[in-house]
């Protein structure tokens, strides 16, 4: 309002009634306050509003241009935010009623004003204007916030026991204003029942005061039946003894927020081909399980852990997409007859881990193996490949007392390794002892390392024995560690090791080398006659790409005879890639080598391919020697092999040979060379050369 006199614009035909208001209002007396306009016609009245200025408007109702209703809606809706006081002539209730609801402040009736009520009226309907025109600015901001920030709003009502609930706040779930009521339940009723028990609770905690403010996130029910992610915000107002009276609020949308969420959480935790839990997952997974298992006794839970058998080949055959499909194919297998509370885990490649929660007895996790083994025995038809695989299976339990997951995975790793080394399709149930082995082989590891680098390996020589003349016809060179702590090494204890990290490369060569040179002395000096040589080649040896330089290079320097030279060779080692392997034989036969198979009869069905091999000698495994009993009625296998090899025109040479009772059916067999401790054990060089020089005989005895 203006700080000068009130202006007032007073609209009446009448003069003589003007002229009674300008002396109510003091305009004869000089300073009374206010400034008096008068207009005698509506269209006048109106003109001088638009310029503004006015503080109210005196009204006449009935004017020569214009005519009750009529009048006051023109002037009122002229008179914009400026207040108006309407006069009548006559006691009109209704029309005065009329007038106010349209927006007048007040009404009064000409002969019963004074100049008090005059006054008075002026200024409480400049003031209550005023008052009006704050709180519409105030509610407007307020509505424009709520509507801007796209906010559903509800307000209730504690005492009455009624809810508001803004259209946008039904809106956002779809309901109609006639779907939700008008109480408390109204909203409640449509929590998620997994939310329902958090949004009470914080609901009493707020109304007792325990908190500055209500804030929870829940999903609400939409009226299509499904849930939707919502904000809800809100504050209670307590009359003066603190009793709550009411809480008003916002709610907000925040469902596609949430779904975002949820979705990169579900990223960040799953595998995005089998949409399996993933290792960051199962980690999670498996530490809650460990401190459940520390905090009640008779908890138990199992982690099992496999890889895939000949997953790379399946990959590098049939092609990547091929082996995809196959993983997705096992996680359905998996998860069909898992329980919902286990864990199926893709860890990685072709790792798959499941925690078993809550097992009763350990025997429940051996179960679980084997079914799994069941279900990948069964064929998986991929887009027109029927595709085969198997896992071995390392099962760890909680009850060896663990305190973390990497504890759980190791061990289960372990006992994998344990059960691959069985073959096929095994598991195996960790133990301590496997937890020692595991540690001895790094150790063992370690150590090798150390004596490739260092030379600790000498070459020891084992006679073989030409059985037609009872003569050595030659050697068979095998290898010892010398340990620096734990003296003479055997070789079954680091030749798997050293095979399986490679180091088996250098050491095989640093053998055959040393072995040539000897035998190349031997015959030279000693003897003066031909000896052979046996050496072990190993399928990692025999995979090297320049595998017959390196022959031809060490033949070269030891002077050794290449037709002096056998290879011995296993039979799984034609197994993996048998075409090519065999031209690689070929061309060592090329050479002039002779190529013998050891342990013959252990391998897988070698028959098959048997013929195609260049190779010149078969050497009976040791365990079918060894079987060879008086009365262990275990000759056939020997004469089997004995009369096979001879179909195939190839010798056979046995060895294990320990007794003379072995020598002599071995001899009848005709088999035609032999090597044992019956003959000698393997020598060092010296007490070889001792031997040679010696040049034994040996007959078999007659049988008694
Ligand atoms: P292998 O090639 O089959 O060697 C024969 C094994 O039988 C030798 O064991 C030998 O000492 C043992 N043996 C010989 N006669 C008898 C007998 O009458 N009774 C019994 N019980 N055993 C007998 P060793 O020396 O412990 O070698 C074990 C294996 O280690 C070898 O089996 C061979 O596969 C491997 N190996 C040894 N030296 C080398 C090498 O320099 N390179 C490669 N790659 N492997 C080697
Ligand atoms: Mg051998
Ligand atoms: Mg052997």
């Amino acid at each position: 309002m203006n700080a000068g006199p009130i202006r007032i614009l007073l609209i009446e035909d009448n003069p003589a009634d003007a002229n009674l208001v300008e002396r109510y209002l003091g305009q004869d007396s000089g300073d009374s306050g206010f400034q008096l306009e008068w207009a005698d016609r509506v269209a006048d009245g109106c003109d001088r509003l638009k310029q503004g200025g006015h503080d109210l408007v005196l009204l006449d109702l009935s004017l020569p241009d214009s005519d009750g209703a009529q009048t006051y809606e023109t002037v009122i809706s002229g008179a914009g935010r400026v207040p108006v006081v309407v006069m009548t002539g006559q006691n009109d209730g209704e029309q005065a009623l009329a007038a106010v609801r349209e927006g007048a402040q007040d009404y009064l009736v000409k002969d019963r004003v004074d100049a008090d009520i005059l006054v008075r009226s002026i200024r409480y309907a400049i003031e209550r204007k005023r008052i009006e025109e704050k709180l519409r600015v105030s509610e407007e901001r307020y509505s424009l916030a709520v509507t801007g920030a796209n906010d559903g709003v509800w307000d209730w009502d504690v005492d009455a026991g009624t809810v508001y609930f803004s259209d946008r706040w039904k809106q956002m779930l779809g309901w109609s204003a006639e779907d939700v009521g008008q109480d408390s339940d109204a909203w409640l009723s449509r929590v998620h029942p997994s939310d329902l028990p958090t949004v009470k609770q914080q609901l009493v905690d707020h109304l007792a005061g325990r908190t500055g403010h209500f804030e929870n996130e829940h999903r609400l029910l939409e009226k299509g039946g499904t849930y939707r992610w919502v904000l809800a915000r809100g504050l209670s107002v307590s009359d003066k003894t603190g009793r709550v009276i009411r809480m008003a609020g916002s709610l907000t949308d925040i469902h596609d927020r949430k779904m975002t969420e949820e979705r990169l959480l579900h990223d960040a935790m799953h595998d995005g081909l089998t949409q399996l839990p993933n290792a960051a997952l199962f980690r999670d997974r498996l530490r809650v399980a460990i401190a459940q298992a520390e905090r009640r006794q008779n908890y138990l839970f199992a982690v099992l852990f496999f890889d895939l058998d000949r997953f790379k080949v399946i990959n590098d055959s049939l092609g990547h997409a091929v082996g995809d499909r196959l993983l997705v194919a096992i996680a359905r297998r998996l998860l069909s007859f898992l329980r919902p509370g286990d864990t199926v885990a893709r860890l990685g490649g072709d790792e798959f881990a499941i925690l078993a929660n809550d097992i009763d007895d350990p025997r429940d996790a051996t179960r679980i193996a084997e079914r799994i083994q069941e279900e990948l025995s069964l064929p998986f038809d991929l887009g027109g490949h029927e595709v085969f695989t198997g896992a071995s299976i390392g099962i760890a339990l909680s009850s060896t007392g663990y305190s973390s997951e990497q504890e759980v995975l190791r061990d289960a790793d372990i006992a994998m390794y344990r059960a691959k080394s069985r073959g096929g399709s095994h598991h195996a149930v960790f133990d301590e002892t496997m937890h020692r082995r595991a540690v001895e082989l790094l150790q063992l590891e370690t150590d090798l390392r150390r004596a490739v680098d260092g030379e600790e390996f000498v070459t020891h020589y084992q006679p073989i024995v030409d059985l037609k003349n009872g003569r050595i016809q030659g050697f068979e060179a095998l290898v010892r560690w010398r340990h620096p702590e734990r003296g003479l090494v055997y070789p079954d204890e680091f030749i798997p090791v050293a095979e399986e990290t490679g180091m088996i490369v250098p050491l095989g060569w640093s053998v055959i080398r040393q072995a040539c040179l000897q035998t190349a002395k031997w015959c030279g000096e000693v003897s003066n006659r031909n000896l052979a040589l046996s050496v072990n080649l190993s399928p990692r040896q025999f995979a090297q790409p320049d595998l017959i330089e390196r022959l031809l290079e060490i033949l070269r320097d030891t002077g050794m005879e290449p037709s002096n030279l056998r290879l011995e060779i296993i039979e799984s080692l034609i197994m993996d890639d048998a075409r090519s392997a065999i031209a690689k034989l070929g061309r060592l036969c090329d050479l002039g080598l002779q190529l013998h198979i050891d342990d013959f009869g252990t391998g897988y069905s070698s028959l098959s391919y048997l013929h195609k091999l260049p190779t010149h000698t078969v050497k009976i495994d040791r365990s079918f020697v060894t079987r060879m009993k008086p009365g262990g009625g275990q000759d056939e296998i020997v004469e089997t092999i004995v009369s096979l090899a001879r179909g195939l025109g190839m010798h056979v040479a046995a060895e294990g040979l320990e007794t003379s009772d072995q020598f002599r059916k071995l001899c009848q067999l005709k088999c035609e060379y032999g090597q044992g401790y019956y003959f000698s054990r393997p020598l060092d060089s010296e007490a070889a050369g001792a031997l040679i020089a010696e040049n034994p005989l040996w007959r078999p005895e007659s049988g008694e």
